[in-house]
């Protein structure tokens, strides 16, 4: 008799650990730690079988895109935290916010077209460009970002330890890679040749960002080198948006505004 009326209260408790240990054996332990509390609404919202299940594994889903998420963001290197919504479209009236918008709807990847930020120092270059990569992160692409210093530097490194291809295989791998400050400095030695190598892999593939304060009309004298300067524009224009900033700069106009203050409290004191 006692057999009976106990049996089942047995059987369900050992269920429930085998259950627990399944969903640990399979690495969901985000559903494996919910199974009480899930367990408990079902018994009292009389939750369906399928709802519960939903439920159980809905937690789990959540938790593993939090974590890919977070991967990207680490894997991405973003310098800073910007977004979209830090950029002052009314400080830039030469930047086209309808232009910009829609590059944020990452349709560009799909095309595997570019972007070219070109514009003096100061302007929001690297601010744009790091607000998409972000947006990019956000909606599931691998982001990588690097300037173009960093990026001659690692490549060069990698020939001196014959790990070439290997480096070449690293900058095709992202769905988005962002160049940063192009033209700024002189490339060091096989620079050009490595930011072509990079280009020219990813062309028709993958999306390239890329920042200089270079005009492309001054591109062959800035590489010293006209025919890799040619092929390589010729590789990024070939599907490009090209955004001209010329506005005032931004950091000029903190400075100004920095300086207006303190003539004005001297003028105060005096
Ligand atoms: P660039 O890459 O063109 O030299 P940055 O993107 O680094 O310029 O911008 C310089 C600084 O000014 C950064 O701190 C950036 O956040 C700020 N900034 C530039 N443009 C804007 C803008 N339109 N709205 C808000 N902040 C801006
Ligand atoms: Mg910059």
């Amino acid at each position: 008799m006692t057999a009976t009326t106990t049996a089942p209260a047995m059987s369900e408790a050992r269920r429930y650990q085998q259950l627990r240990a399944h969903l640990s054996y399979l690495k969901l332990d985000d559903a494996a730690e919910a199974l009480p509390r899930v367990l408990d609404a079902a018994r009292i919202d009389r939750l369906s079988l399928t709802a519960a299940l939903e439920r159980l594994l809905e937690v789990e889903v959540e938790a593993v895109e939090a974590r890919r998420l977070a991967g990207r963001m680490r894997f991405s290197c973003l310098p800073e935290p910007w977004t979209l919504g830090d950029f002052d479209f009314a400080a830039q009236p030469g930047v086209d916010e309808k232009l910009v918008r829609d590059l944020a709807t990452m349709r560009f990847l799909d095309d595997a077209a570019n972007i070219l930020f070109v514009g003096p120092p100061g302007v929001g270059k690297t601010m744009l460009s790091i607000a998409l990569a972000r947006a990019a992160v956000e909606s599931g692409h691998r982001v990588y970002f690097i300037t173009a210093a960093d990026l001659a530097a690692k490549c060069h490194k990698a020939a001196l330890e014959g790990r070439w291809n290997t480096i070449m295989r690293f900058f095709a791998g992202p769905r988005l890679l962002v160049i940063d400050e192009l033209g700024y400095l002189p490339l060091p030695e096989g620079g050009a040749n490595a930011l072509f190598q990079v280009i020219n892999q990813r062309y028709l593939r993958s999306s390239t960002i890329l920042t200089t304060n270079v005009g492309i009309a001054d591109w062959a004298t800035a590489f010293g080198n006209a025919t890799v300067a040619a092929a390589m524009l010729d590789r990024l224009l070939h599907r490009a948006t090209v955004v001209g900033i010329d506005g005032p700069s931004y950091r000029l106009r903190a400075h100004q505004r920095h300086a207006d203050t303190i003539r004005a409290a001297a003028r105060a004191a005096a």
